[in-house]
C-alpha cells in the first residue's frame, strides 16, 4: 500500500469520474511540516496554534509565535495555510494558565474564542504575530468554537485594530487577509446563511460538532462507541452546511477526524464537500479511495438514503457495500 500511496502522491486528487478534491493536512508543530511534501497535501487546512502553547512552560512570547508562523509559511511555500486562533480551554489545558474558577462542564465552558475575546491582549498578540509573519502573503485565520456572529464581529474589530497599528508603524502587511469560522456549535446551524455572508470561509470541526449535536462527550468511550458518526441525523447536519456554502458561494471545508477515514471521507464527498483536511498519514488512503470512486453515482445513492425517511438506516454498511461493489479498497 505504501508504494501505491507514494505513486498517488504526485498525481492530482480526483475521483474516478474526475471531480477534483482539495486534500489538505492538519498540523500544529514545526515537526509536522516535512509531511506537507511527503503527503502531497494541497496545503494546511488546520494549523492548531495552541500546540505551541501546550508544549511550552509559559506563554510563548510574541517573537516565538511570529517565528513559528513565519517558518510554517516559509515551509508551505505557495501552498495555503489556515491558522486557527488559540483553541485553549475545554480538553486543552495549559498547565501555567489557571482560570481561577472550577468548571463543571469544561467542554461547554470558557474556551477558544470565548476565552480569547475575554483576554484581548492574548488574542491581539497572536494576531499581530500572524500579521507580521505573513507580510506580502495571504493570511488565512479561523476562529474556533464560534457560537454567535457577534463573536466574529468582535474578533474582526480586534484584528482591524492590529492591522491599523502595524501599518501606522510602517510594517509590511499580508497582501490579503481571509477570516473564517469553525462550525462546531449547533447554534450556528440556524444562522447558516448569515454566517456564510459574515466570513470568507467556513471549516467544520466535526469532532466538536458531533459531540454537541449528539450530546456525547468526545473523550468518553463508554458512550461514544454507541453512536455512529455516519448516523443520518448527523449527515443531514453536514449536508446542510455544505449546501449553505454552495448557496452563498462561501468555501466550506471539514477538518475533523471524519475527513481522514476513507469510508467517512467518501461520505463527505457524497454530501458535497470538495475540500477536507486530515492528518497527513490519511492523505494516501483517502486518495486511493478516490481514484476508484464514481462520485456522481455514489452521491445519488447517498441522497436516496438521506431522504428515505428511515433515519435509523446503517449508512456505514451501505457505504462499505458500495465500496466493495466498485472495487474501492
Ligand atoms: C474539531 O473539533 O473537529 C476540530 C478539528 O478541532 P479539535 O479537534 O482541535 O477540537
Ligand atoms: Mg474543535
Amino acid at each position: 500500500r505504501q508504494e501505491l500511496y507514494r505513486e498517488l502522491r504526485d498525481r492530482p486528487a480526483v475521483t474516478k469520474d474526475n471531480v477534483a478534491i482539495d486534500l489538505n493536512m492538519n498540523a500544529g508543530l514545526l515537526v509536522d511540516l516535512p509531511q506537507l511534501e511527503d503527503s502531497g497535501a494541497a496545503g494546511i487546512g488546520l494549523f492548531r496554534t495552541e500546540l505551541q502553547f501546550m508544549v511550552a512552560a509559559a506563554f510563548p512570547r510574541a517573537e516565538a509565535q511570529e517565528a513559528l508562523y513565519y517558518d510554517v509559511m516559509a515551509a508551505a511555500g505557495e501552498k495555503p495555510v489556515t491558522f486557527r486562533t488559540l483553541d485553549i480551554g475545554g480538553d486543552k489545558v495549559l498547565p501555567y494558565f489557571k482560570a481561577g474558577f472550577v468548571e463543571e462542564n469544561p467542554a461547554l465552558g470558557w474556551r477558544a474564542i470565548r476565552l480569547t475575546l475575554d483576554r484581548p491582549a492574548l488574542f491581539r498578540t497572536q494576531v499581530r504575530a500572524l500579521l507580521k509573519a505573513s507580510r506580502g502573503r495571504v493570511l488565512r485565520m479561523m476562529l474556533p468554537m464560534v457560537t454567535q456572529l457577534s463573536e466574529i464581529a468582535e474578533a474582526r474589530e480586534l484584528i482591524d485594530k492590529e492591522v491599523r497599528h502595524l501599518s501606522r508603524f510602517g510594517h509590511d502587511l499580508p497582501k490579503q487577509l481571509k477570516l473564517g469560522a469553525m462550525v462546531e456549535v449547533p447554534a450556528l446551524l440556524w444562522q447558516m446563511d448569515e454566517l456564510m455572508k459574515a466570513v470568507d470561509f467556513v471549516s467544520v470541526g466535526s469532532n466538536d460538532l458531533f459531540q454537541f449535536v449528539m450530546a456525547v462527550d468526545r473523550s468518553n468511550t463508554q458512550i461514544s462507541n454507541r453512536f455512529d458518526t455516519l448516523a443520518i441525523p448527523f449527515l443531514r447536519v453536514l449536508k446542510q452546511i455544505a449546501d449553505a456554502g454552495h448557496r452563498n458561494n462561501t468555501p466550506v471545508t471539514l477538518c475533523g477526524e471524519l475527513a481522514g477515514r476513507p469510508i467517512s471521507a467518501m461520505v463527505l464527498l457524497g454530501l458535497g464537500y470538495r475540500s477536507i483536511s486530515m492528518s497527513p498519514a490519511s492523505i494516501g488512503p483517502v486518495k486511493a479511495m478516490m481514484k476508484d470512486l464514481p462520485l456522481g453515482d455514489f452521491s445519488k445513492s447517498l441522497e436516496v438514503l438521506l431522504s428515505s425517511g428511515d433515519v435509523g438506516r446503517d449508512v456505514r454498511q451501505h457505504v462499505m457495500d458500495f465500496a466493495e461493489t466498485h472495487g474501492i479498497t
